[in-house]
């Protein structure tokens, strides 16, 4: 695998790599292990810092003076990118979902703290607002750099895959082989990158990419585009197979059910971490389901990819009792 793309410094160092013996526990039927991707350096963490390392140094290199992305209210891409631009130097446009006030708080108070600068598409298509926005700042002569849609491009994706090689490298170090690797996709490019880099190891084990929105044909055809586009980027000739899962989409994107609940009461109350409502709640939900129905065990590890911020946009989901919780 080709290990020079260059990258600019968003993280400070590997993030921890632990089991989680109270949820194992609680739940029976595998030993859970949990990669800390909530905990990379900036803004309150999350997995696009890995894409975004990779994609700033792309958007100096190319002379830009903006960051220009997009994504929902709640968008935790949108937020970590407003922490990227401001740590580079850059200035910061984010291309919003809805209208103001849609679902305020969490991270879109972040993004103002952040000093980005909002802009609400006033529907659930971001493309013209976002070709809007690059056009009037292209006219007022700045260079901006278009991130599409979660940082899902073959730049970004290879975050994930050196991703896995630090992953992989920590597990050595404590002795420990997975058998699975179970997380939250959406937009394709972690899976992406996790595909390239488990390939180049010809690691044995299943990667689980339980889907939070799209069915199956849509995401798995994103994804394998994204996959090949990256293997090619990193010189890598066989990328992992991933399987993705869309059994745990329930009423769609950021709608809140039972499952999402348990897992993120579940965890928080035997292991004291966050997960998130709109991501890592369900691909840990799809933990769940998928550890109880049998179809995995042995050592499985949960690659926590950020989010919990959003928590602070969901009190009236989540103030609620919940009585099963270890
Ligand atoms: C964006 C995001 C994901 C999904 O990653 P993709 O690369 O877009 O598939 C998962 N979890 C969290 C918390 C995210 O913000």
């Amino acid at each position: 695998m080709r290990m020079d793309l260059p990258f600019y410094p968003l993280l400070l160092g590997p993030t921890p790599l632990h089991p989680l013996p109270r949820f194992s526990a609680w739940l029976g039927g595998a030993e859970i292990w949990i990669k800390r991707d909530d905990l990379t350096a900036l803004a309150l963490g999350g997995n696009k810092l890995r894409k975004l390392a990779y994609l700033v140094a792309d958007a100096l290199a190319q002379g830009a003076t903006d960051l220009v992305t997009t994504g929902a209210a709640q968008s935790n891409h949108c937020r970590q990118t407003a922490a990227a631009a401001a740590r580079a130097g850059l200035g910061c446009h984010l291309v919003l979902r809805g209208q103001p006030g849609d679902r305020p708080g969490g991270n879109v108070l972040l993004d103002h703290i952040l000093g980005a600068d909002l802009h609400w598409a006033g529907s659930p298509d971001t493309g013209p607002a976002m070709e809007r926005v690059l056009s009037d700042l292209r006219a007022a002569g700045r260079r901006p750099y278009a991130i599409t849609l979660g940082g899902s491009m073959p730049v970004g994706a290879a975050g994930y895959a050196y991703a896995w090689r630090e992953m992989a490298e920590q597990a050595r170090a404590q002795g420990i082989d997975f058998d699975a690797v179970v997380f939250a996709t959406s937009s394709g490019g972690t899976q992406a990158g996790l595909a390239v880099g488990a390939g180049a190891s010809h690691w044995p084990g299943a990667i689980h990419g339980i889907s939070v929105d799209h069915k199956i044909p849509d995401l798995a055809a994103v994804a394998e585009r994204l996959t090949q586009a990256t293997a090619e980027l990193l010189a890598v000739d066989r990328p992992h197979p991933v399987v993705v899962h869309d059994d745990y989409i329930g009423d769609g994107y950021g709608i809140l059910n039972d499952a999402d609940r348990e897992a993120i009461f579940a965890l928080a109350r035997s292991e004291g971490i966050l997960v998130d409502p709109v991501y890592t709640g369900r691909a840990l939900a799809g933990l769940i389901d998928l550890t109880r129905r049998g179809m995995l065990a042995g050592r499985v590890l949960f690659w926590h990819t950020g989010g919990a911020p959003a928590l602070f946009a969901y009190e009236k989901e989540l103030f609620t009792t919940f009585t099963e919780s270890p």
